[in-house]
């Protein structure tokens, strides 16, 4: 088995519907406002994973915002921390209703299978050439969102439960599966949880990026001794910051908005040595050929060149795969599932 693997087709994911395209300046005021929530905060002194003071000069700024190479591990921090207010101010908050319908129903299958299949597919393989038994597995997902993952899981067979602070989410992913697969939680539980967790695997897609409390709940998992796996995506310092940086008026997806910080993989593995834990599997796909192609489209439209994108974006689309593939090799890209390992 390999310890790293690249690529994933981006095929299917472009049929779900992509509102960066068509909201961009939507899009791109949302994100000034968390901008502005962020710029409020304090200055941010030392690294979010490695704890190294924040020195020297700013790598760039976009948005307003100035970002900083950490010089000791890689990692990308924002000039502002992340605080509590910060993470009130731009969480969107649960005040808001569903209205389930059969064609909700088709649309949450539909992403489930594209997006979350292979990668609880990549973790139950991986597990399994380590000799872990799908029987033996017992998955507890932290920052569960609407259920997609812990649903993936339970189709692959593999005993699954998901922990979310938004009771909305909680409530529409039991709906869509009919059956209690997540469970609402307090944010300030969460590190109570996860150190007495009964489980052996536990999950955070695109969740620990966002956890304000990181080191105590670093912390809480090195003290479980149940947990023997952690399988993590995080945003990685990729193209896609350049592609930003270089592309004022279309909107930031990847740094900025709630993402005050961008790992490297050096800086994963400073992350996993917290826990007590080695990077033992990872699979690099990223999205920023994505975002290339999405502020090519936006920028053509928006100085009148609609015909060309029209002829060019099937033409780039036919590329996409092969482009991001090179990305995501050359140890570039946006997004990095990691799969880590008790040490011993
Ligand atoms: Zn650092």
């Amino acid at each position: 088995m390999q310890s790293k693997i690249y690529g994933k087709s981006v095929g299917e994911i472009l049929k779900i519907k992509n509102d960066f395209f068509e909201h961009n300046d939507k899009m791109l005021e949302l994100s000034s406002h968390q901008a502005d929530a962020l710029l409020r905060q304090p200055e941010r002194r030392v690294c979010k994973i490695c704890g190294e003071p924040i020195s020297g000069e700013k790598l760039y700024t976009s948005q307003r915002m100035d970002y900083f190479l950490c010089k000791k591990c890689g990692h990308v921090n924002s000039r502002y921390e992340d605080t509590e207010d910060f993470a009130n101010a731009v969480y969107i908050s649960d005040n808001y209703e569903y209205n389930y319908s059969e064609a909700d129903k088709a649309a949450y299958l539909n992403r489930m299978e594209n997006i979350y299949i292979p990668k609880a597919k990549f973790l139950l393989e991986t597990l399994d050439g380590w000799g872990l038994a799908k029987e033996d597995i017992k998955l507890l997902d932290d920052g569960a969102g609407s259920g997609y993952f812990v649903r993936a899981c339970q189709e692959l067979g593999i005993r699954a439960l998901g922990i979310e602070i938004s009771k909305a989410q909680v409530e529409f992913a039991n709906r869509m599966a009919d059956a209690e697969i997540l469970r609402a939680v307090g944010s300030g539980d969460i590190a109570g949880i996860v150190e007495k967790a009964e489980f052996n695997v536990l999950s955070g897609i695109g969740v620990f990026e966002h956890i304000i409390n990181l080191d105590e709940i670093l912390s809480a998992i090195r003290r479980n001794p149940n947990i023997n796996y952690v399988y993590l995506s995080v945003p990685c310092f990729s193209m896609s910051c350049v592609f930003e940086a270089a592309n004022q008026h279309c909107y930031n997806r990847h740094a900025g908005g709630t993402h005050t910080h961008l790992f490297s993989d050096q800086s994963l593995e400073f992350m996993a040595d917290k826990m007590g834990f080695e990077v033992a599997r990872t699979w690099k796909f990223g999205s920023d050929m994505m975002d290339m192609y999405r502020m090519l489209c936006v920028s053509l439209d928006q100085n009148g060149n609609s015909a060309l994108k029209d002829y060019f974006a099937p033409k780039f689309l036919n590329m996409i795969d092969d482009l991001q593939l090179v990305v995501d090799r050359n140890e570039f890209a946006s997004e990095i599932h990691a799969i880590l390992r008790r040490k011993a």
